[in-house]
């Protein structure tokens, strides 16, 4: 929540002085109609990073600009933040990006953008989004390259310069530590006084029960004295039990259109397929069940 109002004043600094009054207007429709505030979107099934060990998906869709404006235009209540990510992919592979986001700004007053750093188009650093938060998983080239298995280090810093000198969003970096990158703490913060990195957080890498991304047993941060999991024999335990979903006011549009709880509960039956009222009508029942954290995946929820 902090994190949240730290970013709304900062975002306030590049709008007009009356842009709470419409945040705020928003915000009360989301909280009196129950409609969740936040919309997680993933503009394509690309991924930019090119991993050794990643299985990229073998037919990716890209989400059209039309369906996004049919869902974001059936809502009874639009999302007062629009929020482009990936899951196991990134918003950056979309060739429709800068129409995503134009029509994002339109429906929302927030709109950002989640991405690795990594292909970079001349002109995506003007996309019409008020914050780009840039993932990267290590802050040396040697830790990039055991974990990744290239090293894309001093790429990914050429973009967030690029954003930070054209760009009027808000720019954060996040470190996420990974067992191969649990050394490089010193190293961030020197590059942060470098690169005046204003916005920073640091995070542990997820364990991603699919199996088929970063967060697999291998490369989490187990023996850091912080790791939010740990081995029990063979066994991977999760250190502590969360109070909340963390996306409990957030749902999630995949690239095919489909609308979610959230990016990590997939089970089929769950998907809704329809921009109408009436899909939307379904979306305030998860609610209840976010909050008791009801579907497989919350296990490793943090
Ligand atoms: S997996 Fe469960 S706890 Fe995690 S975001 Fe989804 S609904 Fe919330």
């Amino acid at each position: 929540m902090k994190r949240t109002i730290f970013a709304v004043l900062n975002i306030w600094k590049t709008k007009s002085i009356l842009w709470p009054i419409s945040l705020l207007c928003k915000m009360a429709k989301c909280v009196i109609t129950g409609y969740p505030r936040g919309l997680i979107v993933e503009p394509s099934q690309k991924c930019t990073g090119g991993c050794a060990q990643c299985s990229p998906a073998l037919n990716p869709v890209n989400l059209s600009p039309e369906l996004l404006k049919s869902w974001l235009a059936s809502a009874p209540a639009s999302p007062v933040t629009i929020h482009f990510s990936g899951k196991h992919s990134d918003p950056l592979a979309s060739p429709n990006l800068k129409l995503l986001t134009q029509i994002a700004t339109k429906f929302s007053s927030m709109v950002s953008i989640s991405t690795i750093g990594l292909g970079m188009k001349p002109g995506d650093e003007l996309l019409p989004v008020d914050r780009w938060i840039f993932s990267i998983p290590a802050a040396t080239e040697k830790s990039w390259q055991e974990l990744r298995g290239s090293n894309e280090l001093s790429q990914v810093i050429e973009n967030i310069r690029t954003v930070q000198q054209k760009s009027k969003a808000m720019t954060e970096v996040v470190f996420t530590i990974w067992k191969q990158s649990a050394q490089d703490l010193k190293t961030f913060e020197q590059l942060k006084q470098k690169e005046n990195w204003h916005h920073t957080q640091i995070v542990f890498g997820r364990f991603d029960s699919e199996g088929n991304h970063f967060g697999r047993k291998e490369n989490i941060a187990l023996n850091h004295k912080d790791s939010p999991y740990s081995l029990k024999g063979n066994s991977l335990i999760r250190n502590y039990t969360p109070k909340n979903c963390p996306l409990v006011d957030y749902l999630f549009l995949d690239a095919a259109g489909t609308l979610w709880p959230c990016p990590f509960a997939n089970e089929k039956s769950l998907g809704l397929v329809k921009p109408t009222r009436d899909s939307w009508k379904i979306t305030k029942q998860w609610k209840k069940q976010k909050q008791q954290r009801v579907y497989p995946e919350c296990k490793w929820c943090l």
